[in-house]
């Protein structure tokens, strides 16, 4: 962003009042099994605050923070392409107005977009930043199954299809750690990754955190979930595996103590990202190493 805009560009985050077809009962009714918006949305970012109202609480706040300048407006929670094409120009082209932003990040399902919506989104790209970040967590079919995605990798794959090639930068979102697959199955991730047209990728660990299915099925039969040095040297692993050309935005989760039921680490982000990089310096691994 540095090399784009000259200078550190800073994400607001925004919930636009979307739901998700994997709640609303057009797919399905309980949502991904591990999936409580609470667990990553931060708490001012809430629908019942108009999105200019959002975007106007968020910027103060960064710049006197960070003394930032330029901006990135993230719609978050849920799926912001889950709506007509009309809503969805109105709402983006709202954020994109405001003095300060150059872009915007979406986050969504790959089997909520299609030609008009990504014509959309190509039309604002001619001269703005748009990410388009798709929550893919898996490329394992039988594990998308198992957390109730309502989508398979086939989906994943159509979505960018019609998403490359059209000035959109492509994002992914994977968690590592599901109890359906094997640590090879995980790395594999890497491997598939690497060769398709992504250019941004978040990862982390898979977090139980409450009133999900995911904590009702651990709290009957809990499962292993990754211990800190253990998830350090699995990551490792995946990045040395990974296409150096893919932007790495993200490397852990942290949900709030109070829902958060495993694993428990009590690492904050710049200790995580300390000890990965001790890790990292100490083994000689380095993203793309194996390629
Ligand atoms: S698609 Fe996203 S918002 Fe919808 S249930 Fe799954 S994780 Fe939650």
């Amino acid at each position: 962003m540095k090399d784009l805009y000259g200078q550190a560009v800073y994400k607001v985050n925004v919930d636009a009042g979307f739901t998700c077809p994997n709640r609303d009962g057009s797919i399905a009714t309980g949502g991904c099994i591990y999936c409580n918006n609470d667990s990553f949305r931060p708490t001012a970012c809430t629908s019942s605050s108009s999105l200019l109202e959002q975007i106007n609480k968020g910027i103060p706040y960064l710049r006197s923070r960070y003394e930032a300048e330029k901006f990135i407006v993230y719609f978050q929670p849920y799926t912001n392409t889950y709506a007509s094409v009309d809503i969805l120009e109105r709402l983006y082209r709202e954020a994109l107005a405001h003095p300060g932003v150059v872009g915007l990040a979406i986050g969504t399902r790959p089997d909520c977009v299609d030609e008009e919506k990504i014509a959309l989104l190509e039309e604002l790209a001619k001269d703005r930043f748009i990410l388009v970040e798709y929550g893919l967590q898996s490329i394992h079919d039988k594990t998308l199954a198992f957390i109730n995605r309502g989508h398979d990798f086939a989906s994943f794959r159509n979505a960018l299809e019609l998403t490359k090639g059209r000035g959109i930068k492509i994002g992914a979102h994977i968690i590592l750690g599901f109890p359906t697959e094997t640590r090879e199955e995980m790395l594999d991730t890497a491997d598939v990754l690497s060769g398709l047209p992504i250019e941004f990728l978040k990862i982390h660990q898979l977090q139980v955190v409450r009133e999900t299915a995911l904590a009702g099925l651990h709290g009957e039969k809990p499962f292993p979930t990754f211990g800190y040095e253990e998830y350090i040297a699995m990551l490792a692993d995946f990045l040395e595996r990974l296409n150096p050309k893919i932007i790495l935005q993200r490397l852990f989760a942290a949900a709030p103590d109070e829902i958060l039921i495993a694993p428990i680490w009590n690492k904050t982000r710049s200790e995580f990202l300390n000890d990965l990089d001790r890790y990292l310096e100490t083994t000689g691994v380095f993203q793309g190493r194996k390629r």
